[in-house]
């Protein structure tokens, strides 16, 4: 209605023949840059300074912290195992398993509402490879591999699976999780039971060349929100047993000689409360307890719990007579 039509036709033509290509071309380079840019995020998970604007929804790389959030989500393990293939350390709070072995583990929340996700995250426990994605090593994820038949091709970089069938497998910027959909407990049960599978070995050099590992566990809504949060150190090796009598002799080890390292240097007064600090009452306990087994799982749990106490806050000379007096009560 501004122009004669004669002149609105010679502009229309205008921005049509010159205008438009142009237009276009920066459309085009803009998208391009963008491209780039998530390219760029993708190759080094430490790029970009705001990830959340390119991937919004759950964090790639799972923090530690442990939280059980206002459903109070717990994970457990079962009584310890009666199979061969997988271990759990009290003392060092960590399961060791053979590879492509089951590990029962069993999640609870309160009250046991329906729609909620769990995510399964395997992750390098140092904080010096926190940020490497934990993958299979080549061998492992061969297609020629017995592992990696007939299986969905998103599931062949995951050294952890999941049994459930409903579980989806996720990859963000090489980061692999699996989001399972979680079912309320059955009529009866206070938990959900899950079933994982390791498909890699923690030595394997070409993907975790023993670097430590854990699972993180996070409760999430439908909508990415993380409710609560769990984590639990795990080595997948061929001897779970050899290894977990190892890695506690380690670290049994290693308390007595650190103590003797702060004896020929005394630190500062102040330095002392970097130990984490714990009860030390001594409280006597008079059950009776029937059956041998039983007996036996008491007392061990007894030890495990001061072994564990005493390796957290290095007050290993403290604890070691009541533990050595366990075990002079234990056939
Ligand atoms: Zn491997």
């Amino acid at each position: 209605m501004l122009f004669e039509d004669e002149v609105y036709d010679q502009i229309r033509k205008d921005i049509i023949e010159n205008e438009l290509p142009l237009l276009a071309n920066e459309v085009i380079d803009d998208l391009q840059e963008k491209k780039y840019n998530i390219h760029e995020y993708s190759s080094n998970g430490n790029k970009m300074e705001n990830p959340d604007q390119y991937f919004p929804g759950p964090e790639t790389i799972p923090t530690k912290e442990e939280f059980p959030g206002h459903l109070n989500f717990q994970l457990l393990l079962p009584n310890q195992s009666t199979s061969k293939h997988w271990v759990y350390s009290q003392t060092l709070q960590k399961v060791f398993i053979n590879m492509e072995q089951t590990l029962p583990l069993r999640f609870k929340w309160e009250p046991p509402l329906d729609g909620l996700y769990l995510r399964t995250s395997m992750v390098f426990s140092l904080d010096q490879y926190r940020n490497d994605p934990v993958q299979r090593c080549h061998n492992h994820m061969a297609s020629s591999n017995r592992s990696n038949q007939d299986i969905d091709p998103r599931l062949i970089k995951h050294v952890v699976r999941c049994s459930d069938p409903l579980s989806m497998y996720e990859e963000r910027n090489e980061h692999l999780s699996i989001v399972t959909p979680l079912r309320t407990p059955q009529a009866g049960s206070q938990y959900v039971q899950m079933y994982f599978q390791f498909l890699c070995k923690n030595s394997c050099t070409s993907g975790m060349n023993r670097r430590p590992t854990e699972l993180v566990f996070t409760l999430e809504d439908g909508r990415y929100k993380i409710i609560g949060r769990r984590r639990l150190l795990v080595r997948v090796c061929s001897c779970p047993k050899r290894d977990k009598e190892k890695e506690e002799a380690d670290a049994m080890n290693t308390l007595p000689s650190a103590k003797k390292r702060k004896l020929s240097h005394p630190m500062p007064q102040n330095k002392k409360v970097m130990l984490p600090s714990c009860d030390t009452h001594v409280y006597n306990v008079q059950l009776n307890i029937i059956g041998k087994e039983n007996y036996l799982a008491v007392m061990k749990y007894a030890f495990d719990v001061m072994a564990g106490q005493a390796a957290r806050t290095g007050q290993f000379e403290f604890f070691k007579p009541y533990m050595d007096e366990i075990l002079h009560k234990m056939p």
